[in-house]
């Protein structure tokens, strides 16, 4: 569609997301060696080459024997490290003194723990309770050899990593990172290490950006502040498509007169897939296709341009690295009366989650309120021709 075509045009918020949900591309694979996975996405199951535990283990400090004799007096036979195979078999009236995570000996079908048992002279024992737990952690209970232990498509995180350690998997094959680039346009912009003088703004947008792209996996590339010409921005917007797979510019894509954007991506070759949509924060959020690149262009409020990120480009970027991404949507009770004036656009409110389980709406004086974001951990959404929720309604939030 040409910029001329859509420039009117305000679609859904539920529409935009189709449209870049629809997006069915992925990235290349790679393998990466699993240290260094964390956030990467999974292009293979991982299977494991052992089971787990691989050898029925002790799981307490204690001493291992035969149920049957528990209210004896037992000898002790053998002492049993973590790491050493036990020499001599558990007879009647036998115990081996074992450690947590050494093999239990054969014979033995239980281990008492050593806080239960009193140590008697000539190396015996006796157990000071009637009843024994098994305390062991039998071969194969967790993972089956060949079993798949990480399903394809997951992001690695941290709990993942002892799995692939456990499962011997040290070279998961994953899907490269996704490249995003960022532009920031406004030539009242001037970089955060500057005193920015009178009419000029500190460029936080791009930052803020980088770094959410950044915390989905994503490798972030800064390119520039383009200024509100043109020229400026053809050539900006051309070097970001040297290599990135999203572009994400902010700001200049409103209805203001310098606002070149929707035109210059248009010129470069951009199939404009939509320029406004009916949501609050963030109207003025383009989406185009360049091939197998893709381009936002968020809107230059800080607030509006984090929302529309989490809403439109987090999708976009999991779905290309090969992750279905489904984000966490609570229904919960707000806490306290919300009202507002128009209900024209879906909105979406900045909130805190309470210990009580309700959420409450955080001040927020527009999309330019930047530290109303500060203490968020969820975004309220208010659905079209809603004015008034009351105290104790379900309302839907999204964790941030
Ligand atoms: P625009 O969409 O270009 O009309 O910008 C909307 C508002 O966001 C204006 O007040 C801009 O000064 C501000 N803004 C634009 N870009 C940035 C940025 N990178 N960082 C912080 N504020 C910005
Ligand atoms: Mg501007």
């Amino acid at each position: 569609m040409t910029f001329n075509k859509i420039e009117q045009l305000m679609i859904s918020f539920d529409e935009a997301l189709n449209i870049v949900s629809g997006i069915d591309e992925r990235v290349k694979t790679e393998n990466v060696d699993f240290r260094n996975s964390c956030k990467r996405i999974l292009a293979e199951d991982i299977v494991s080459d052992i089971e787990m535990p691989p050898f029925d283990k002790s799981a307490v400090d204690g001493y291992a024997c035969r149920k049957a004799d528990i209210l004896n007096e037992l000898e002790v036979i053998e002492v049993i490290p973590a790491g050493k195979a036990p020499e001599k078999e558990v007879g009647k009236n036998q115990c081996s003194k074992i450690m947590t995570g050494a093999p239990v000996p054969k014979g033995a079908d239980a281990v008492m723990m050593v806080e239960d048992v009193k140590e008697l002279s000539g190396k015996k024992i006796k157990y000071h309770k009637e009843k024994l737990k098994e305390n062991i952690c039998f071969k194969g209970e967790d993972i089956k050899k060949g079993e798949v232990v990480i399903k394809q498509g997951t992001q690695i995180k941290p709990q993942h990593i002892a799995i692939m350690a456990t499962a011997g998997c040290v070279m998961p094959r994953v899907y490269r990172k996704i490249k995003v680039a960022v532009i920031s346009t406004g030539d009242e912009l001037v970089e955060p290490d500057i005193k920015p003088a009178m009419s000029q703004i500190r460029n936080s947008n791009a930052y803020q950006l980088l770094a959410q792209a950044i915390s989905t996996g994503a490798e972030g590339e800064y390119i520039g502040i383009a200024m509100d010409t043109e020229e400026s921005l053809r050539n900006i917007i051309s070097k970001a498509f040297d290599h990135a797979d999203i572009v994400l510019l902010t700001g200049g894509v409103s209805m203001g007169d310098f606002d070149y954007v929707p035109q210059i991506l248009s010129e470069l070759g951009v199939d404009l897939k939509f320029k406004s949509i009916a949501v609050q924060p963030g109207r003025p959020t383009l989406f185009g296709t360049k091939g197998t690149q893709y381009v936002f262009g968020l809107p230059g409020n800080p607030v509006s341009s984090f929302v529309q990120f989490e809403l439109l480009v987090k999708p976009l970027i999991y779905k290309l690295s090969g992750c279905d991404y489904q984000p966490l949507n609570l229904k919960i009770p707000i806490g306290v009366n919300y009202s507002r004036k128009r209900s024209d656009r879906l909105s979406i409110v900045p909130a805190m989650i309470q210990n009580n389980g309700e959420v409450l709406p955080l001040e927020y004086h527009g999309s330019a309120h930047i530290n109303s974001l500060t203490e968020a951990q969820g975004l309220i959404f208010i659905p079209i021709g809603q004015t008034m929720i009351k105290n104790g309604d379900i309302v839907d939030v999204r964790l941030i």
